[in-house]
């Protein structure tokens, strides 16, 4: 496969640090789990022991919005978790390092939860103000994971347009939000609201994933902004409207970290 012309560069601890940060997001899938099954008071299917082997092609549905019988979901009073993954994931391909991302964590992370912990139900809000190209291909034609992604049209890496919805069994399991730069806070209230949230429910997802990429904050200097100047907490509140209540995150892109 042919990289990306993007600015990735390799250094000599790279590929150590980009296990470290996809096994990062792989013990919060971990710790989660064990921590929803402890308030849950009982070792209910899913336990770490248990495995669904196959993933998403295991479910009974291949259409997106009914939860295959038998599959684990995590507690609503599972608490929520951030990995602070480093170097991000969401761009790269499953055939190579692109946008800085060497292993695509969050997919990684998905396809763990299905296979290790019998979550089947995988949804990744990516907001991230670039388009998590990488996480889309991955998943572009499996139903068992959702993946919405709000990001600045006209932008790395110029994909992302709302005509892609995924393909094959995969088809509308892949919804593109691209926004206006500048858009604002008040912008992405509304799309979560009249959209994702809405997907979300349809959906029913096991467990929620989040790419938080904090790159669309206005003061970060590489990309393009969505926040207005006065949205100091932009993104954050989101996460605690229904139905994101089964939410983790995984840190995507952010060049400037005093902006997390
Ligand atoms: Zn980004």
């Amino acid at each position: 496969m042919e990289i990306e012309q993007a600015p990735t560069y390799i250094t000599g601890s790279s590929y150590l640090d980009a296990f470290l940060a996809a096994g990062a997001a792989l013990a919060l899938i971990d710790n989660v789990v064990a921590a929803s099954q402890q308030r849950q008071g009982s070792s209910s299917p899913g336990s770490s022991s248990s495995s669904s082997g196959g993933g998403g092609s295991e479910r009974s549905s291949g259409t997106p919005g009914s939860s295959a019988p038998n599959s684990s979901t995590l507690s609503s009073s599972a608490p929520a978790a951030f990995a602070i993954c480093r170097p991000p994931g969401h761009h790269a391909m499953p055939g190579g390092c692109m946008g800085f991302c060497l292993l695509g964590n969050a997919a990684i992370a998905a396809r763990y939860a299905q296979r290790r912990h019998g979550l089947q139900q995988v949804l990744i809000f990516d907001f991230d103000v670039h388009h998590g190209n990488g996480t889309q291909t991955i998943f572009d034609a499996d139903p068992s994971v959702l993946f919405i992604s709000t990001h600045m049209n006209s932008g790395y890496p110029y994909s992302g347009g709302v005509k892609e919805v995924g393909v094959g069994a995969g088809r509308g399991a892949t919804i593109n939000l691209p926004l206006p730069g500048n858009a604002g806070h008040e912008a992405e209230l509304l799309v979560f609201d009249t959209i994702v949230a809405p997907a979300a429910r349809r959906f029913r997802p096991d467990i929620i994933l989040v790419s938080a990429g904090y790159d669309a904050h206005y003061q970060d200097p590489l990309a393009g902004v969505l926040g207005e100047p006065a949205a100091d907490d932009l993104d954050l509140d989101i996460l605690d409207e229904e139905p994101m209540d089964r939410v983790q995150v995984m840190l995507e892109e952010a060049q400037r970290l005093h902006n997390l």
